[in-house]
């Protein structure tokens, strides 16, 4: 996580303030739908495509039977790689309880649009749709921590990919990730608050040239 130094209590509209307000964006826009109830998961879109590509290249291993999705998931939570992940998300969620080892359902009824779901202790796979490799560790991604398909969801989904389902799949992912824009290396720091003054003093200047030339380019047109 980036550091994000807020002022405690600023007075209303001081440059602390705004300060604040620029901090709360920058945060929201490093992982979006991720951070704040007002971002909407504006990037899941792209992510779903993403994954399609991935899916359609890649040739993803289909589960039996729930049962079958519950052995696979069972020895992912045995491992230090899941261990790890699972402590990150309690050190960056601590609001958040989910469950450490959430197990699999099957879907009661046919769902033509949703393959699987997952309120972050369950995980719900469609047994027609949902039964494969990929759409588990998408699910898992979300339990820990993620639930939504911003920065560090991809972040999360790329690690299980990589651990659970090897190098070249991972790669291709990621590229499919990149090809549409979407971040998923580690977010970026912030402007600290003497820098982004600087910045801000340098647009308002640069704001004032131009609108000094426009005025005398108006004039002269007259
Ligand atoms: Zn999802």
């Amino acid at each position: 996580m980036p550091d994000y130094n807020f002022f405690k209590h600023p007075v209303y509209d001081s440059l602390e303030h705004k300060y604040n307000t620029y901090l709360v964006k920058h945060r929201a826009n490093q992982n979006k739908g991720g951070d704040s109830r007002s971002y909407r998961d504006s990037e899941r879109k792209k992510t779903y495509a993403s994954e399609h590509s991935f899916m359609a290249e890649c040739n993803i291993p289909e589960f039996e039977s729930i049962e079958e999705a519950n052995k696979f998931a069972k020895r992912v939570y045995k491992t230090q790689k899941w261990s790890k992940l699972w402590q990150d998300s309690v050190e960056n969620d601590v609001g958040q309880i989910f469950n450490a080892t959430p197990s699999i359902v099957g879907m009661n009824s046919r769902n033509k649009s949703l393959s699987g779901f997952t309120d972050g202790r369950t995980i719900t796979l469609c047994q027609i749709t949902g039964m494969n490799k990929y759409i588990l560790l998408h699910e898992m991604a979300h339990c820990l921590g993620n639930m939504h398909h911003g920065r560090s969801f991809r972040q999360c989904v790329l690690e299980l990919v990589g651990a659970f389902m090897g190098t070249k799949e991972k790669k291709v992912l990621k590229r499919e990730f990149k090809r549409r824009k979407l971040a998923c290396g580690e977010p970026r720091q912030p402007l600290t608050f003497d820098k982004w003054v600087a910045s801000k003093d340098r647009m308002e200047k640069m704001r004032e040239q131009r609108d000094f030339f426009e005025a005398g380019r108006a004039l002269l047109k007259r």
